[in-house]
Parts: structure tokens; C-alpha cells; sequence
């Protein structure tokens, strides 16, 4: 599948990391990126986006087969539900999937997240292994079924295959529900040298993603990051940390340190570095983390979905902490939705309202959507300057499906509605690297991939019926 590309356009209104700016002709090279910006009045005939347009989001963390199980563990199981009792379903659906599978709901993903508002995805990826938990013949099937629903989607992958080997602190064995996901350094070594070739060819970005502290051990971690040395290096590293009180309590009650402490202590975080959740932080680290340049994961539908808590945003920005907005489990693929989700959790807890803005931006909307923007930018190791020279040629045209709600107001306030409205905006064209994957709101492939993912989930659902009527479901 090949997209129109474009070597530049001319927008009536888009916003820079100056923020808003009226008339601006733009071009790019063939890389992708912005070589130029001015204002004029478009001697050069540029194509014309008549509506506001905004640089394009990286989704910083996904586990893209997770969209297929969206609405199924929203049923009371148990007398207090929580995460725990969510990610036993989540290991029951992985143990379903085939790569066909794989490929089509990651795909139909992918489709959604270039209409939410997304140029760029970061799949933290971690079922490796076929039903039986033994590795496919290709190590790396699994992670190029996701290189194949980049491609055909057009959206920016950062590919993180995920070390994972244990169940808890201290290397304990895994479970039987999670032998799809495990590796040995060894195979996972493997995997990466595999994966090198094709990722560059097809223009995706590899990176290091041990799963968390409670399934690599610090031993572990130290190993990936001599293998990063070898083969990847200064390539993102991402890690889930702190997301739930009972994994800070299992750090403390292992070597008496919080993750993010016991992060800190094994390992050199650094901007290239993305933690994602941090969601229970002390004083102290919300204090590291600001000042190293890692940038903060925050997934808020996700973590609102499951429970976890409530992100320090407020402290965290104050200190200029970097931070970027990840779908994770996919329930929903509005990067706008992110954003409101994050600003309402701080605005709840501290009754206050417009929280999350600053002294450059004093529009929450703008604020939140360029400092993701450049959140998600850094995590997946690409150009973070959004519109402006030397940044990624990706952006989202915003439609209004309610235009005369606007006339009233600045057009500025395009985004303000887009993230707090909730009214439905469309987005025209979507533009990833220069090229127009998106257009009038329509994907060139999106019929195939709707065709695909019905399939997909015909298969799963036998499956899931089988499996169930053995009474294993929720286990
Ligand atoms: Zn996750």
C-alpha cells in the first residue's frame, strides 16, 4: 500500500510549539521531516487545510491485542474487583490468539488510533510464544504480525519487544497463565537481532522494554542494558512501574525500596527512558524522575479503567516533568479523551478547575496536547519539535461536525472543544511523515481491515466459548 505524499501544505491555523499561528506554509523533505516554515500568503500553491490542524500525538504505550477484549471484564466477578482480577482475563484472552489474529486486531487498532488523533504508536509488546508457551520457529513472529498492521495503516511504529521472566520481586517463577509471554536473555537477544533487519527496512524504531521490576530482576535489567549496548544503542527504554499499592507494597515488604527507588538504584534513567504509570510516587521521586528527563507514560482511561490511582500531574509539571499519553489497554482510541481523562483526575482531587495549563499556554487543551505531543515524541525515539522545523510532517486536521458551535468563539478554541466538548470531532486528513494516510477522514485499506478483524473476533469468540464452557474464564 502506498499514500499520497506530500512535500507540504499550507495551514490557515495550526498549533506550534509557539503556540497558535495563522497562514503558515510548511514544507518536507523526503525523510519526512519539516524542512521549512513561514508565514505568507501560499505563492507556492501548497495544498490548503482550511480547518485547524494539530500535530499528530504518539500513543507512548499500547498492548494493541488487548482492543479485541475491550467491554469484557466489566462484568463483578469477584467481591472486590481490581486489577489483579482484570489481568486474569487479560491472560486467559491472550492465550486465544493466533498471529493472524494478532495482525487484524492490531490493525483495526491502528485505524482507530490514526482517526483518535495519533501519528505514532509504541507497542510494548509481550506475547512472544505459540499457545503451548514454547517459542514459534520465527522468535519473532508475533512482534512482525504488528510490523505488518503498521505497514498497512501507515501509523509510526516504535516496536519494544518485552523481556518478561517472572511473577513477582526476587525472580519468582511465572505462572502458567503467562507462558506466552516469557523468555530467557538469551532468546530474548535473539529476538532483537532478528527483529534489526526488517525494522529498518519497513522504517520502524526497535527498543528495550524490560515488563516491570516484578518480572525482570535487577540482574536482569543490568544484562538488558549491556545487550542495548551491543545492539540498540541510546534506543528507547520503557518499563511499567508503580501502576498499583500492591506492587509498591511487594517492593517495600522484598528489599524495603519503592520501584521507582529501586529503578533508580539498578538502572541509568535518562531521557531515552519512558516509566510508564508511575502512578504512586513519593515526594522524592517524583523529584528524579522531573530532573533525569525520562518521561512519564501516563495511560489515564486505562488506569482510571482499572483502578490504579491518581498521576502527581499537577507536582510533576510543575517540576517540568516530560510526559506523554499511551491507550494501553485500548478501550478507548481518542487521544483527546486521554487528555480530558487527565485534567478531570486532578480536578476532582483538588477541586479546582483548569489545572493542567501553564504561563506559555494557558489553554489546558493546547498545553496538554503539545507537552504529549513532545512526551510521546521523545519516548519513541523521534524528533519531538512538532510543527516546526526540524520536526516530524505528521498532523491531524480537526473537523467539527458542529461548525456554527465555533463561530461564536476563536477558532483557536477548536481544540478546547475537541478534548472537552466531547461533541465528536472528525478529523479530516491525517498526515504521518509527510504521507496522507487518512484522507477526508477514510483509510484506503479501512474495508479490508474492518473484513479482517470481524474474522479475527468470529475465531475468537468460538475460542473464547470453548474455553469458558470449561469454566476456566475469571480463574
Ligand atoms: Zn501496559
Amino acid at each position: 500500500m502506498s499514500f499520497d505524499t506530500l512535500t507540504g501544505a499550507h495551514f490557515r491555523l495550526a498549533l506550534t510549539p509557539e503556540g497558535w499561528r495563522r497562514n503558515l506554509s510548511v514544507t518536507f523533505g523526503p525523510d519526512g521531516l519539516i524542512t521549512g516554515l513561514r508565514e505568507d500568503d501560499n505563492p507556492d500553491r501548497l495544498p490548503v487545510y482550511e480547518n485547524p490542524v494539530v500535530p499528530g500525538i504518539t500513543d507512548l504505550h499500547s498492548h494493541a491485542f488487548q482492543y479485541a477484549m475491550a467491554g469484557l471484564s466489566e462484568v463483578r466477578r469477584n467481591p472486590v474487583d481490581s486489577f489483579w482480577s482484570w489481568r486474569d482475563i487479560m491472560y486467559f484472552f491472550a492465550l486465544t490468539l493466533s498471529p493472524e489474529d494478532m495482525q487484524a486486531i492490531a490493525a483495526r487498532l491502528y485505524l482507530a488510533l490514526l482517526k483518535g488523533g495519533y501519528t505514532g504508536i509504541v507497542e510494548f509488546h509481550y506475547v512472544h510464544n505459540d499457545l503451548d508457551g514454547t517459542p514459534y520457529a520465527r522468535r519473532e513472529e508475533l512482534s512482525l504480525a504488528i510490523f505488518e498492521a503498521a505497514r498497512a495503516t501507515g501509523l509510526d511504529l516504535t516496536h519494544l519487544p518485552v523481556f518478561y521472566a517472572h511473577s513477582n520481586f526476587g525472580g519468582l517463577a511465572p505462572t502458567e497463565g503467562q507462558r506466552r509471554f516469557i523468555q530467557d536473555l538469551d532468546g530474548y537477544a535473539a529476538m532483537l537481532e532478528a527483529l534489526r533487519a526488517p525494522a529498518r527496512e519497513a522504517g520502524h524504531t526497535l527498543g528495550i522494554a524490560p515488563h516491570s521490576l516484578r518480572a525482570a530482576t535487577p540482574e536482569e535489567i543490568t544484562r538488558l542494558m549491556e545487550l542495548r549496548a551491543d545492539l540498540l544503542p541510546d534506543c528507547p527504554v520503557h518499563i511499567h512501574v508503580a501502576e498499583q499499592v500492591k506492587e509498591v507494597e511487594d517492593a517495600l515488604a522484598w528489599n524495603g525500596r519503592r520501584p521507582v527507588e529501586q529503578l533508580f538504584d539498578i538502572a541509568p534513567v535518562d531521557r531515552r527512558w519512558c516509566l510508564i504509570h508511575a502512578t504512586h510516587l513519593s515526594d522524592d521521586e517524583v523529584a528524579r524522575i522531573a530532573r533525569s528527563g525520562a518521561t512519564v507514560g501516563l495511560c489515564p482511561m486505562t488506569e482510571a479503567n482499572l483502578g490504579d490511582g491518581i498521576f502527581r500531574a499537577t507536582d510533576y509539571l510543575a517540576q517540568g516533568g516530560s510526559f506523554g499519553i499511551g491507550s494501553d489497554s485500548n478501550i478507548t482510541t481518542f487521544a483527546a479523551q486521554e487528555l480530558q481523562q487527565l485534567e478531570y483526575s486532578q480536578r476532582l482531587r483538588d477541586r479546582q478547575r483548569n489545572v493542567l495549563a501553564s504561563d506559555a499556554f494557558p489553554n489546558v487543551a493546547a498545553n496538554l496536547w503539545t507537552r504529549a505531543m513532545q512526551g510521546g515524541a521523545r519516548a519513541a525515539g523521534r524528533p519531538e519539535q512538532g510543527l516546526a522545523p526540524g520536526g516530524m510532517a505528521s498532523f491531524v486536521e480537526l473537523v467539527s461536525p458542529e461548525p456554527e458551535a465555533l463561530a461564536a468563539v476563536a477558532p483557536e478554541a477548536a481544540l478546547d472543544f475537541h478534548v472537552f466538548a466531547g461533541r465528536g470531532f472528525h478529523v479530516g486528513d491525517v498526515v504521518v511523515r509527510g504521507r496522507r494516510t487518512v484522507q477526508a477522514g477514510h483509510h484506503p485499506l479501512e474495508d479490508r481491515i474492518h473484513a479482517d478483524y470481524a474474522a479475527a473476533m468470529a475465531r475468537i469468540s468460538e475460542r473464547l466459548a470453548a474455553r469458558d464452557a470449561d469454566g476456566r474464564m475469571g480463574g
